[in-house]
């Protein structure tokens, strides 16, 4: 495969698209981001990395924490974790309080914020610290030993963070919850806030595409989880737009609303791409015409 071609025809696909969308302005931090950067970055099972643009500056990687933390909690071989959280699509917006009432506190999926905050808590009840179960794996994984999360974003999704305190205040009242609600909430918060670069991500993304196995060789996950990690990104990762991204991309993706996507093609590589403008449905505007681009390109579509 030749990246680098596939790296050229995605930069000039995506030019006249950098800049559109709109940041994520219900979290002050993010509001602040200057949405005229754009990066993409391919990392191949083989070691090699390929990119354009703004691939080390550093963003919030929000919702793409979701797919590493399910990793951490499925490591350990967690049985409990799906009696807490389902594996359906939602359909629903990421921060959905209605489908949570009605079914029961038990949320559709992990990577839904409900079912994140299961998940954060799961991690949390298993490690003693799941942020700190989160850094060491992503300090491992993306070879940087000074990933940190960005304090400053943590500080402010704390600060705002009604509507997922409301989500879990919820899954407690229904008894899905296993430490108290703001000790969860915080660790989510922060899982969140992990700053993290394009070519960090995507050499992280190689921990999926590679089933299961981590920079240094070791086994993570059992290849049959790191399998249903990809089956949850296809049909949740991108929460409600999971269909149109499924249709333009056909890929196990994973979004966050600080810009940044991650998409996997087992086997081969990971694609990160990073841009800070949303769309409607919460996912990187530019990001999505570059992992269209990519698919195409390449022909990597699972469809
Ligand atoms: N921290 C964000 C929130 O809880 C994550 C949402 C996202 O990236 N989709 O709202």
């Amino acid at each position: 495969m030749d990246y680098q071609h596939v790296i050229e025809q995605v930069m000039s696909a995506v030019q006249p698209h950098i800049g559109e969308g709109a940041v994520a302005d219900y979290i002050p931090g993010l509001a602040k981001v200057d949405p005229n950067q754009f990066g993409c970055a391919i990392a191949s099972v083989d070691g090699q990395l390929y990119t354009g643009g703004d691939v080390d500056v550093p963003f919030a990687i929000e919702s793409i924490s979701k797919a590493f933390a399910l990793a951490l909690v499925l490591s350990r071989k967690d049985t409990e974790l799906w009696k807490r959280v389902r594996r359906e699509p939602s359909g629903m917006a990421f921060n959905d309080l209605i489908e949570l009432q009605l079914e029961n506190g038990i949320p559709r999926n992990p990577f839904i914020n409900a079912g994140a905050i299961v998940v954060a808590d799961q991690l949390l009840a298993d490690t003693g610290d799941a942020v700190n179960a989160l850094r060491e794996l992503l300090r491992a994984e993306t070879g940087n030993p000074a990933l940190e999360v960005d304090s400053v974003i943590a500080e402010s999704e704390l600060r705002t963070g009604d509507r997922n305190r409301a989500i879990s205040y919820l899954m407690a009242g229904f008894g899905n919850m296993r430490n108290p609600v703001e000790l969860a909430l915080d660790h989510y918060f922060r899982q969140c806030s992990f700053s993290i670069t394009c070519a960090e991500l995507a050499k992280a993304g190689l921990l999926i595409a590679r089933h299961g196995l981590r920079a240094d060789g070791s086994r993570l996950l059992a290849r049959e989880d790191a399998r249903h990690i990809t089956a949850l990104m296809t049909m949740c990762g991108t929460y409600d737009g999971a269909g149109e991204y499924a249709y333009r991309i056909g890929l196990p993706t994973k979004s966050g609303v600080g810009g940044g996507l991650l998409a996997v093609v087992p086997d081969q590589c990971a694609v990160a791409a990073w841009g800070p403008g949303l769309d409607a449905k919460g996912n990187s505007a530019a990001g999505g015409v570059a992992l269209e681009t990519f698919a195409r390109a390449g022909k990597f579509s699972v469809f």
